[in-house]
């Protein structure tokens, strides 16, 4: 069965040659004569697993010593409950951008615990720029930022500046595709399910002096002081997920890691961004500074409603006929959307935008 394209926001491609070693463990990793899945959390082989798995993460994101790296469940959508609850803990109060969709989530969960101001929206242009930073408090606990919004197709491609107030990021959906100096944040998160893994585990990467602030007597699964103390393994970890993000890091490496990766992820980007640009069909909605590299949401030009929803839907049909697939939209931005993670080859990229030359022609 040849294999397709998938252009989906996540769960999404993980690299063919990781999928291959796993499917030669499979049945027995190693000599242990059992597969990873059946594996007790507590044995020797995934003991090594997750202790290799955390190394090359700090390797691969060169993270520094003073830094703890969790692999925790709930997704990212539990650190919007985890992260106010354990750190909105001083002032009662945190900033936020507001950028997306998963910005939203980010403020709501906040506002349930303390303060949430919004020191900046794009809410005012559909999400399609990031906002200036207007007012951000000196006494905030934390200043929180989505930083690739993967609905909308933004990403900050430099890091805000907010002094001595600890800045927290949302990096789900560009985990690993750059550089990032984890130097400048306080804490980051992503869920496994785009860059990293299959869906289930999160990883988060906690500045030590921000474990202060974690207030005695939360449930201990809901405090990152448990999952610290037990080396995330409180409870039973997402195994399997670990020991695919362990793969995937020896793929990073494999490919020059997050430079070599940024370079490739620039490139792909580019090559649809600019037919995009030139194209009197389709286009981009995003403000050319701040499109992200990952998330690439794009629309057709035919103002009437319906008659564009039905060359959407021809669209997204023609393309899975050819093995390129999960290219419709997100349905609160309609359109297209084709995600390019790490593990999307250019081939893939070149695929879509010849498609999309061809459907031009034929449809404009
Ligand atoms: N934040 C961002 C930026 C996301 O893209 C997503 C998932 N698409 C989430 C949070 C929610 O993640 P999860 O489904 O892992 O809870």
């Amino acid at each position: 069965m040849k294999r397709v394209f998938n252009f989906s926001a996540g769960p999404s491609m993980l690299p063919e040659s990781v999928l291959k070693k796993a499917a030669d463990e499979m049945l027995s990793y190693g000599t242990s004569g059992q597969s990873v899945m059946e594996m007790s959390h507590r044995s020797k082989d995934f003991e090594a697993i997750i202790a290799d798995a955390e190394s090359l993460v700090r390797k691969n994101m060169n993270i520094p010593e003073n830094y703890h790296v969790l692999f925790l469940q709930g997704g990212a959508s539990l650190m919007f409950h985890m992260l106010p609850l354990n750190f909105m803990t001083i002032n009662k109060k945190a900033d936020f951008t507001y950028t997306g969709a998963w910005a939203v989530k980010a403020v709501e969960e906040a506002a349930k615990l303390g303060k949430a101001n919004i020191v900046g929206s794009s809410k005012d242009k559909k999400w399609s720029y990031l906002p200036e930073i207007v007012g951000a408090d000196a006494e905030a606990d934390y200043f929180h930022i989505t930083y690739n919004n993967t609905i909308e197709g933004t990403q900050y491609h430099t890091i805000p500046n907010v002094g001595k107030v600890p800045l927290i990021a949302d990096i789900s959906s560009g985990v690993l595709s750059e550089d990032l100096d984890v130097s400048k944040f306080a804490v980051l998160y992503a869920g496994a399910q785009k860059n990293l893994a299959p869906a289930g585990v999160t990883l988060v990467i906690i500045r030590k002096d921000m474990m202060d602030r974690i207030p005695e007597g939360l449930p201990a699964m809901l405090s990152f002081k448990t999952h610290v103390e037990n080396k995330s393994m409180f409870n039973t970890p997402p195994c399997y997920s670990i020991y695919i993000l362990k793969l995937v890091q020896e793929w990073i490496q494999d490919q020059g890691g997050p430079v070599a990766l940024y370079k490739a992820n620039a490139e792909k980007a580019r090559i649809l961004y600019e037919f995009l640009d030139n194209s009197k069909f389709f286009y981009s909605p995003v403000e050319k500074s701040v499109r992200s590299l990952m998330n690439v949401p794009f629309l057709t030009r035919e103002a009437d409603v319906e008659k564009s929803e039905a060359i959407n839907k021809k669209f997204v049909k023609e393309t899975e006929a050819i093995g390129l697939v999960n290219l419709a939209g997100h349905r609160s931005v309609g359109g297209m959307r084709a995600s390019i993670y790490n593990a999307m080859p250019l081939e893939g990229v070149k695929a879509l935008v010849d498609f999309m030359k061809k459907f031009e022609a034929a449809n404009a």
